[in-house]
């Protein structure tokens, strides 16, 4: 597509969003896509025991892969210049061992806020809802230790520095697999995000899926507003529908959590906005 084209696509998820009383949006578009991150990473999964997980990772790789981040950046601004109220971001995916690199990588480009996530465990791509093999993990690994493992990384991904905000906190639930006892990982989690200076997302998209509940979870959400942990909002949309989606959900769950604001970022500076 021509910029302006893609100028105008986000026009109309501005208009979009602005429909649904949101003033302000936060173009996050997920590292993996850029060839840029390729460059860097590619075969990062090569550590994970299973050939099989290695081939499907590699697979999945290559077909998000096509994106350019200076031209992604590049159509940010100038939606900035034409007077959009974007934002420029990125969803910035857990690397082990690779963050300094990472962050040296973001660190050329001007960047207002960068979420960090999780979505891999080893190569498991443990919210891929649809692949059958993948989901088996649970009951193999045992739900208890997958939350370890995921709380684990998101300790890891906090200490990097590499980023700003947690996305989707506990993405652990996506498929619906809650330890029984999940205290001790919202501690960990919350105390990650605080020690870090991190904010954390409160996100609807997880109403979306088998887990049926924003992220983080009312419980999880307390935690963070105790521990001082400020919040942004966020709908996760991957499409024109999905823009700001349940965003009149989201402002009673922050302010039964005890949140009257959220936040937002310029230049990786975060400021705050009554709720
Ligand atoms: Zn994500």
């Amino acid at each position: 597509m021509s910029l302006q084209a893609d100028v105008d696509q986000l026009a109309e998820y501005c208009a979009q969003a602005a429909g649904l009383g949101v003033t302000e949006l936060a173009i996050t578009e997920h590292c993996s896509r850029f060839c840029q991150f390729d460059q860097l990473l590619r075969g990062w999964w090569d550590s994970d025991g299973s050939l099989a997980r290695r081939s499907e990772m590699a697979k999945c790789w290559d077909e998000e892969l096509g994106g350019d981040l200076d031209q992604y950046v590049e159509t940010v601004l100038a939606a900035k210049v034409a007077g959009l109220p974007v934002v420029v971001g990125l969803e910035v995916d857990y690397f082990p061992d690779r963050m300094d690199e990472v962050a040296t990588l973001l660190g050329n480009y001007p960047f207002d806020v960068l979420l960090g996530s999780v979505h891999w465990i080893g190569a498991w791509l443990f919210d891929a809802l649809e692949w059958v093999r993948a989901q088996e993990q649970w009951s193999t690994r045992g739900v208890d230790r997958v939350w370890d493992d995921y709380t684990r990384s998101i300790e890891e991904l906090a200490a990097c520095g590499a980023v700003d905000v947690l996305a989707h906190p506990d993405l652990a639930k996506v498929a619906g697999h809650r330890p029984e006892i999940p205290d001790e990982f919202y501690d960990r989690i919350a105390e990650a995000a605080r020690s870090s200076g991190l904010a954390a997302e409160l996100n609807s998209s997880g109403w979306r899926k088998p887990c049926a509940e924003a992220y983080p979870a009312p419980a999880l959400l307390s935690r963070f507003h105790d521990h001082g942990i400020p919040i942004t909002t966020a709908s996760d949309g991957h499409e024109l529908d999905h823009v700001s989606w349940r965003v009149a959900d989201r402002g009673p769950l922050a302010r039964s959590a005890g949140y009257s604001e959220v936040s937002a970022f310029r230049d990786r500076v975060r400021t705050t906005l009554p709720l």
